[in-house]
């Protein structure tokens, strides 16, 4: 089987896991793996729904976008770590992950020593918070720590495209050769998002078009309204998309419109639960159904992200500074 890398991923702290606590060790590890098994029938539905919300009537969508909002957190207290993680890797056949920061939840320096301690299998997104000072010598002070891609997400920090912090980590970005992973797609919560609406990929139009040496990822293609996520990247060549969140019929589109090579497979995990199974399958039955071709897959799963992040290096966690 090819080489598969999972673009998206989180993973949390222990404290989840610790709110379960009181019983032995292995008594809490059992339980969680019980739960999980519990839980699969409720992510199973709400994986499905997901992918149908987009036809609704523009108010029934806002409706249910904030009602299911807080639906993946109970998921988080069975299935969230780095040992999760690698267990959901491991049973799906997943080598290597990207795992993106969110912080207060999920720290940078959380994130970096979960991939120093990872021997290759994790790779580190970092996110620099609102408030941060020099925020773009704070993500070449990362790079040089391990991160590899820059995630920006507009609707949780409540800044526009217009954002001078935003624009000094581009041009950091873009010196270090680093790729940004731009969450998009307008999900109605605003008690998970600042600004739900910024979340619209058409805002960041700006960007695509004066950085056009840096790689963008529209992270999960937009959410609801992925033909506009393929619109973009049609006319910008420096777009990719992640599948995260997004039905067969979707990522088969995006090949059909932007190519595969631009196509990268994400999941979100552990978000809602059992994402990388889910998302796996998705792929596959583009390539079952005769709507990928094998070759496609192979570069959906893990071929562009190789190309993008480079090979695995676990015995040289220490990258080599940056260039300029
Ligand atoms: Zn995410």
């Amino acid at each position: 089987m090819s080489l598969v890398i999972d673009f998206h991923t989180h993973v949390f702290p222990a404290r989840f896991k610790r709110l379960l606590q009181g019983k032995s060790g292995s008594a809490v590890e059992n339980l969680r793996k019980q739960a999980r098994g519990w839980l699969r029938p409720f992510s199973r539905s709400l994986h499905h729904t997901q992918t149908v919300l987009r036809h609704l009537p523009d108010p029934a969508r806002r409706k249910l976008d904030s009602l299911t909002s807080f639906a993946p957190l109970p998921g988080l207290l069975v299935e969230s770590t780095a040992e999760d993680l690698r267990e959901a890797m491991r049973d799906s056949g997943v080598a290597r992950a990207l795992v993106i920061a969110h912080p207060p939840f999920i720290s940078n320096s959380f994130i970096l020593e979960t991939v120093a301690e990872s021997d290759g299998a994790f790779i580190a997104g970092v996110n620099i918070p609102r408030g941060t000072r020099g925020p773009g010598t704070v993500l070449k002070r990362l790079h040089a720590d391990g991160a590899r891609v820059l995630k920006i997400h507009p609707a949780a920090d409540g800044e526009g495209p217009s954002s001078p912090r935003y624009k000094a980590l581009l041009k950091a970005a873009t010196q270090l050769g680093m790729p940004v992973i731009l969450h998009t797609g307008c999900i109605h919560s605003r008690m998970v998002y600042k600004s739900p609406e910024l979340g619209a990929v058409e805002h960041f139009k700006p960007w695509f078009k004066s950085f056009p040496e840096t790689v963008f990822v529209l992270a999960h293609m937009n959410f609801h309204d992925p033909a506009v996520a393929l619109d973009l990247a049609q006319e910008f060549r420096n777009l990719y998309v992640d599948t995260s969140w997004q039905p067969a019929e979707s990522i088969a589109e995006a090949v059909r419109r932007i190519g595969a090579e631009r196509v990268l497979f994400g999941t979100d995990w552990p978000l809602v639960g059992n994402n990388i199974s889910v998302g796996l399958r998705r792929v596959r039955e583009c390539i079952e159904s005769g709507l990928l071709k094998p070759e496609d897959g192979r570069l959906i799963l893990g071929g562009n992200a190789e190309r993008l992040l480079g090979p695995a290096c676990p015995s040289n966690s220490q990258p080599s500074p940056p260039s300029s």
